[in-house]
């Protein structure tokens, strides 16, 4: 990735005019970025930081991936697309990208969670099987279940490695012609000839599409659009556990817990054969990007040591590692991809509130057929 001798400020890059350039190299900008110069697009992409870097919204080592979709049977479609995409990075990278582990969905029988999963994974015809606290003892006894408590499988579910898929997708789209340019601060995105231009710490650049990928800086960087997003400091902590095999992927899936007052814990198998992750969904407090917290608390991790004791068994209250990242969070959770009246050529995308990692291969190419072929987008994203 170029990373020097790039035009000074005030200059227009050499290059012939890209057709996409993409600001911020996340999920979103990485996995789009792959997509579009598959599809033969001339791309710039431009990065503060590293791809797979740990300031933003894809790290942590783990994320969920999950097809029986408690938040909308609507979703569906686009998980079952998203995870031939991951398959394909994989094949046409090399790199281990996604494990299946099947996926565990516990809590009230009448909660938001079962009652979703059920929804989705019947309406969709889901391979899934519904457990009675029993059948959860014998199967999973590193679960203690309440009284009420049922859990249901989905076979479809697994976990995804973050900075690993971000950086593959980056390499892939750089192989396929992609000029992308890490460690380069956009400034500025305005609407000129036709196209746009891109203000950044190392110069000027045209192109005649951009596409916004910027995550939690996406309202610092286009504050003109009063876009519905609001930043949230998220706290993941890695507990050891007595005995590793038992938390292996192979006997631990990855699990989603609905506790009373309609609050979530997840967690994920062992990665490095003596912890496990868990964290609390959402209950996070409002952040700027920019100068966030990025010490971990005793207060942050009251809440897991809780849960730990509580409702699983095996896991002790030792801490190995801890680290913040941040939700970008739209007013009901969907999905943003606009593009603004103000801002004419620009393409904003904000696919966070905390559930966006697993749909980052999917929405690329959403984006690559939306600003290549103007192709409409499916419902459940927002569009404004
Ligand atoms: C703790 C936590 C757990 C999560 N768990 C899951 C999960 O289990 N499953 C799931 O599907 N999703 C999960 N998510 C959500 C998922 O991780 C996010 O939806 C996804 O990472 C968002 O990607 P992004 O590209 O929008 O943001 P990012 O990956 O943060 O990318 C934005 C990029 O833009 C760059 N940038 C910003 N401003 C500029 C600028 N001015 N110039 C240049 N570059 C810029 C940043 O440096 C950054 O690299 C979780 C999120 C968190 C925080």
């Amino acid at each position: 990735m170029s990373g020097a001798h790039q035009p000074g400020p005030g200059q227009l890059g050499a290059d012939p005019r890209a057709d996409v350039a993409i600001v911020g190299l996340g999920a979103m900008g990485a996995l789009s970025a792959w997509r579009l110069a598959s599809r033969g697009a001339r791309v710039i992409g431009f990065e503060r930081f590293r791809p797979g870097h740990d300031r933003g919204s894809s790290h942590g080592d783990t994320r969920i991936f999950r097809t029986a979709y408690f938040e909308s049977p609507e979703y569906v479609p686009l998980l079952q697309r998203a995870h031939q995409l991951w398959r394909q990075l994989e094949q046409e990278t090399g790199a281990e990208l996604l494990t299946m582990t099947g996926g565990l969905a516990i809590g009230p029988a009448d909660g938001e969670l079962v009652s979703g999963v059920l929804r989705s994974a019947r309406e969709n015809q889901l391979p899934h099987r519904l457990f009675d606290p029993s059948e959860m003892n014998r199967l999973h006894p590193q679960h203690r279940l309440e009284p009420g408590d049922v859990a249901v499988r989905d076979e479809e579910a697994g976990f995804l490695r973050p900075e690993r898929a971000v950086a593959a997708a980056a390499a892939r789209a750089e192989a396929l012609g992609a000029r992308l340019m890490t460690d380069t601060e956009v400034t500025a995105i305005k609407a000129a000839d036709g196209g746009v231009i891109i203000e950044t710490s190392r110069g000027r650049f045209a192109a005649g599409r951009a596409l916004v990928a910027a995550g939690a800086w996406t309202s610092k960087l286009l504050p003109q659009l009063g876009l519905p997003l609001e930043v949230e400091r998220q706290v993941m902590a890695w507990l050891s556990v007595d005995d590793p095999d038992s938390f292996s992927p192979q006997r631990f899936p990855v699990f989603i817990r609905e506790l009373a007052g309609g609050r979530f814990r997840y967690g994920f198998p062992t990665t490095d054969g003596r912890s496990i992750k868990l964290a609390v969904h959402h209950e996070g407090t409002g952040a700027d990007p920019d100068s966030i917290d990025r010490e971990v608390e005793d207060a942050d991790l009251l809440p897991l040591r809780e849960f730990a004791r509580e409702k699983l068994r095996g896991v002790t209250g030792e801490v190995v590692d801890a680290r913040v990242c941040m939700y970008t969070n739209t007013p009901d959770e969907r999905f943003l991809a606009t593009s603004p009246i103000g801002l004419p050529g620009v393409t904003v995308l904000s696919a966070c509130s905390g559930h966006g990692f697993k749909f980052a291969s999917v929405l690329g190419e959403l984006m690559a057929d939306w600003i290549l072929d103007a192709r409409a987008l499916p419902a459940i994203i927002r569009t404004a």
